[in-house]
């Protein structure tokens, strides 16, 4: 490796300046004239002293000198660039990404060693009007900023003004990619017309440019000697190789949606609006309207279940499919109800996912149970039988699986597992209201199941319930949390725990008359939210299946999805981007409820697990090693979300998404 490869990464002390303008302006001409040294000498001189100074010109054209290698390398590299243009059938990713690579390597061989050195370096065009013509294809000015990341940024560019008409007249010779080809111009016949018309487009975007980044513009009239031209743009770069940078300032200038000149179709009106939030939780309508007034005047407080709740309960048992349903605050509390029904015992253990969100395991961890955490299905995010049997100890008693973002789980092999090891099987239902396993439902696979009802598919507001076929477990449900009048009417009392019936178990986690309300409505339209947010299900499923960067978190196909979230799948190794970047550019696109999740993640390191801190009333488990969880890292880093629309008028959302999608995929695909 040459010193002048290894200078590259060091800091630049010299001044990087481009000239910038559209075809015929005679950015090389003036380049070749305004420079102070050649490259040749340049490049002698970085050889022999390692410094120099002076302003060099560095044609785009120019061949890397750093080695033979990279010689003949970049000698096909250069030819293929220069035709690439001419090809009709060359998608704009496919060149996106060509010209990134191109400019990144020439950015980093070429012009990096040089401005290390201390020479000042110009050059005839760098990445503006390349720029201009992807912009008024499909691409936004953001998507060519993390498409050219890595490229190194002008400290200054000085666009050159001038009339494509004039320029054409000049006589050079032009290529049928500065004729207009590529540029929606090819059905035309390609000349003078063709080249007036996408110069003058060009011409226009990097005036545009030139506006929110500060380039300094210069008007090169036709009439004006080149001599004269060369005269006064000198004063002007001896000016910026002393004016402070502007390349740090270039990325603050992003155009947040679509470039509204941009023809339709090709990208530009497609974007969003920038603002506001498109998912509404919940559709208040006037017969959610109604039902809590109605409920307001009945009761604000009921002390058994021979109101609302009881509706509120027996509808969602119905709903569900089991013989009894108890509600709660939350879904939390609903989680916490269920390890003490099941009488779990410091020092027993549980095994819960460890790619969850917390609530699922940590009402087990507040009473001191011991969760040992199962690895999840890389693909669906989910435990599996096998996952499961990893992670059991002497200890263990039950199992708590969570339908993550509304696959279900494999219930059949997870039921054998827990029948086979004598466990008690748990179910966090609360992205899975609308799911079922192979034609059964989703929450009746065990001894009990949990769904929260906050903002889920099924919602009280805050609430959650828990479901079961056991009497038993429906009482012992009910003294952790509805006590007294309650638990008197509804225990039976023979029952050996009837006396707790006063007190319970000295908590309470009631659900509220109000909330319990909202559920009965919703409930009574949980076949009209089922269509609808199927419905978006099967669009985006549809409109996604050519994805080339995103694809859906698909349910078995003789299951059914919960219908809480569209879970997707971000392919790193098909995507020119990262998952967190390719999420920007959707923002920057406007859709800004494409989301990567926050709190429900690996939770298996979460300090509540280990409980070694003061306010345990037990002993604290042993000191265990964090699992490790391969499926878990495989799965939550690819992972990003929607939401799965479902309120009258969400239709054009969808689409427009799915054109976000789309545009963004077209732009990052490898
Ligand atoms: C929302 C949620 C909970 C907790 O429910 P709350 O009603 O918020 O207490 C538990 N588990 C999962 C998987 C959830 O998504």
């Amino acid at each position: 490796m040459t010193e002048a490869h290894t200078r590259s990464t060091s800091g630049r002390s010299g001044r990087f300046i481009a000239l910038e303008g559209p075809d015929g302006a005679g950015k090389t001409t003036l380049a070749a004239q305004l420079a102070e040294i050649d490259y040749d000498t340049a490049l002698d001189r970085l050889a022999s002293v390692g410094t120099g100074q002076g302003l060099v010109f560095v044609s785009r054209r120019q061949i890397s000198r750093t080695s033979a290698y990279a010689a003949a390398l970049m000698e096909h590299l250069s030819t293929m660039l220069w035709h690439s243009g001419d090809d009709p059938v060359l998608s704009d990713g496919f060149w996106a990404s060509l010209q990134a690579a191109w400019f990144t390597a020439h950015s980093e061989t070429v012009i990096a060693p040089l401005l290390a050195s201390g020479f000042d370096v110009l050059v005839d065009g760098w990445l503006g009007k390349f720029s201009a013509q992807l912009v008024s294809q499909s691409f936004t000015e953001s998507a060519l900023e993390v498409v050219f990341e890595r490229v190194l940024k002008p400290d200054a560019v000085v666009l050159l003004a001038t009339d494509p008409a004039a320029a054409y007249d000049r006589g050079r010779e032009f290529r049928a990619s500065e004729l207009g080809m590529h540029t929606g111009l090819d059905g035309h016949e390609l000349g003078r017309d063709s080249f007036i018309t996408y110069q003058t487009r060009t011409a226009d975007t990097l005036g545009l440019f030139a506006q929110r980044r500060g380039w300094r513009v210069v008007d090169v009239a036709s009439s004006e000697s080149v001599d004269d031209t060369v005269s006064r743009l000198s004063s002007v770069i001896t000016e910026l190789r002393h004016y402070p940078s502007t390349a740090a300032t270039v990325s603050a200038h992003l155009l947040v949606t679509g470039d509204p000149r941009v023809p339709t179709g090709r990208g530009g009106s497609q974007a969003l609006d920038a603002q506001g939030s498109h998912y509404r939780w919940p559709a208040v309508d006037e017969g959610l309207e109604k039902a809590v007034t109605a409920q307001m005047h009945r009761s604000l407080s009921d002390r058994d279940a021979r109101g609302v709740i009881g509706e509120f309960e027996s509808a969602f048992a119905e709903f569900v499919g089991t013989g009894f349903a108890v509600s709660f605050s939350s879904g939390t509390s609903a989680i916490h109800a269920m390890s003490r029904a099941a009488g779990l015992r410091p020092g027993d253990g549980v095994i819960a996912p460890a790619y969850t969100f917390f609530a699922t395991a940590s009402p087990f961890a507040h009473d001191g149970i011991e969760v040992s955490f199962a690895d999840a299905d890389p693909v669906t995010g989910n435990v599996t039988a096998a996952t499961l049997a990893a992670a059991i100890r002497l200890n263990t008693r039950a199992v708590i699986v969570t339908h993550m973002w509304g696959v279900p789980c494999r219930m059949d092999e997870i039921v054998e597992l827990c029948r086979e090891r004598g466990l008690m099987l748990l179910e966090d239902c609360s992205h899975a209201h609308f799911a079922s396993w192979r034609g059964q439902r989703v929450g009746t696979f065990g001894d009990m199941a949990a769904f929260s009802c906050n903002q889920k598919a099924i919602t009280t507001g805050e609430g959650g319930v828990l479901v079961t076929n056991s009497r038993t477990h429906r009482d012992h449900a009910l003294l952790f949390g509805h006590y007294n009048k309650r638990c008197l009417i509804e225990i039976d009392s023979a029952a050996a725990y009837y006396g707790f019936a006063v007190t319970g178990m000295g908590v309470k986690h009631r659900i509220t008359t109000l909330g319990a309300a909202i559920g009965v409505h919703e409930l009574g339209r949980a076949t009209e939210i089922e269509s609808r947010r199927r419905a978006t299900l099967d669009r985006y499923t549809t409109g996604l299946a050519a994805n080339p960067v995103v694809s859906p978190v698909l349910v078995d196909p003789a299951s059914r999805h919960g219908l809480y979230v569209l879970g997707l799948r971000f392919h790193p190794e098909r995507a020119l981007v990262s998952r967190e970047q390719f999420v920007a550019l959707c923002h920057s696109e406007g859709a800004h409820a494409i989301d990567i999740a926050g709190s429900t993640r690996d939770i298996s390191g979460e300090p509540l697990f280990a409980r070694t801190d003061p306010f345990a009333a037990w002993t604290p488990p042993p000191p265990r090693p964090r699992p490790h969880l391969p499926g878990v890292e495989a799965f939550d880093a690819k992972f990003v979300k929607l939401p799965l629309w479902g309120y009258d008028g969400d239709e054009p959302l969808v689409e427009r998404y799915l054109a976000v999608l789309d545009k963004v995929s077209r732009v990052v695909a490898l």
